[in-house]
């Protein structure tokens, strides 16, 4: 009897499903947008120009490659403070907030999962409804009881604010709540400046725990834009954690760059903190990888490069804005009646269209046009030559 005859076969991952589907479609009209990434206008994916600079320059003065600290590169932890909370908040500059280069996103997210089970093994994590998919997983896996807050409202095409801030509001003390700081994955609709102040208010007052997951900084309005509500909770003087991921904003997806914050009370507070993620770390992977966050920390702090991400980001958000009105236009034009204004008030890479199951797999087996089943299609796999292609066919579909 082998070791593993009795090891189950695991569910396919839902979104690399569709990706495998899509690459055995003979279709030569098909068109993917099931995946999260960001594509140009010729349906590639971007190098971006400040990345390859400041690659060159890492490569032509190549140093060796000893281990880096547990917590990362400190330059870098330093300009990821920099970016999300302000160089010159009192939060940073007093040192009561420990950051921790993770390994993209997801990674901030487990670190920070890891620590918060530590902390609170009774803790509940409320999710959105519905999330990126990863999240109930993610913290599933770090021993939590996930459940959801209302988020979606399909009717309404929008946020059912009324019922989030409800469920919040019955929360347990102590229950951690995952929040998309911007552009919500996957339904694109975003909590408005006020809304999110009742939210902060309601955090505050139910003692949660906010864990702001940020994989898209700069693709709803800016860079500072989509920052501001870090700052809203940093006013409101609660302990709060922030996932950052650089795999979107630099295109850096394979390179596995990104981080996590937690917000303190004091100094002496976040040293302890950020002794205890250095054992998360060390006891998952030891310490995170050089190449990426190097790439990140000389893009951040180098004045020309800075600037020429700044502009190369907003270059990605406005194609993104200029793809979402021109499906809009040319939705109309194909004969869809229906007010599809939502389409443009939604924000990053994802809408939720609307479109239900079937009309999803329609699309998909008569028209070559993949998105995700809940009607979520990434809006940034868009370009001209795509699009009134993918417009004819959600019209013959709806
Ligand atoms: N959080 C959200 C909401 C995301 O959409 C994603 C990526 O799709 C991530 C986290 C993970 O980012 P990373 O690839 O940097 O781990």
């Amino acid at each position: 009897q082998s070791l593993f005859a009795a090891v189950e076969m695991a569910p396919r991952d839902p979104i690399l499903g569709l990706n495998e589907q899509f690459n055995a479609d003979p279709n030569p009209a098909k068109v993917n947008l099931g995946v999260g990434v960001y594509y140009d206008e010729n349906g590639k994916l971007p190098l971006l120009k400040c990345v390859a600079t400041a690659e060159k320059q890492l490569v032509e003065a190549a140093k060796p490659r000893g281990y880096l600290p547990i917590d990362g590169i400190a330059v870098y932890d330093k300009a990821v403070q920099g970016l999300v909370f302000g160089a010159a908040h009192e939060a940073v500059t007093s040192g009561r907030i420990a950051t921790v280069q993770g390994l993209g996103g997801t990674g901030g997210l487990k670190i920070g999962a890891d620590f918060l089970k530590r902390l609170n093994p009774a803790a509940k994590v409320l999710i959105s409804d519905p999330s990126w998919e990863n999240h109930r997983a993610l913290f599933t896996n770090a021993g939590f009881a996930v459940e959801a807050y209302p988020y979606y409202d399909a009717a309404a095409r929008g946020i059912d604010f009324v019922a989030m801030l409800a469920a919040l509001q019955a929360a347990p003390a102590g229950t951690i709540v995952v929040l998309h700081a911007c552009c919500h994955n996957p339904t694109g609709y975003d909590l408005s400046p006020v809304q999110w102040l009742q939210v902060i208010e309601v955090l505050k007052s139910r003692q949660l725990v906010p864990f702001l997951d940020m994989a898209y900084q700069g693709f709803g309005q800016g860079i500072a834009e989509d920052g501001a509500v870090i700052e809203r909770f940093l006013e409101a003087g609660i302990d709060f954690f922030v996932s950052t991921s650089f795999s979107k904003s630099f295109s850096l997806y394979g390179e596995r760059v990104g981080a996590l914050s937690v917000v303190c009370e004091s100094k002496d507070e976040a040293a302890r903190v950020l002794s205890q993620l250095k054992i998360v770390i060390r006891t998952n992977y030891s310490n995170p990888p050089t190449f990426g966050a190097q790439v990140v920390a000389t893009v951040l702090t180098t004045p020309a490069l800075r600037a020429l991400w700044e502009e190369e980001l907003a270059g990605m958000r406005v194609r993104i804005k200029a793809m979402r009105e021109l499906l809009v236009t040319k939705l109309k034009a194909a004969g869809v009646k229906e007010d599809l204004s939502f389409i443009t008030r939604q924000q990053g890479m994802f809408s939720y269209s609307g479109l239900n199951a079937a009309q999803m797999q329609r699309l998909r087996g008569e028209f070559g046009i993949y998105g995700v089943d809940s009607g979520r299609i990434c809006v940034a796999a868009l370009n001209e030559h795509n699009i009134g292609a993918v417009a004819k066919a959600m019209a013959a579909v709806v």
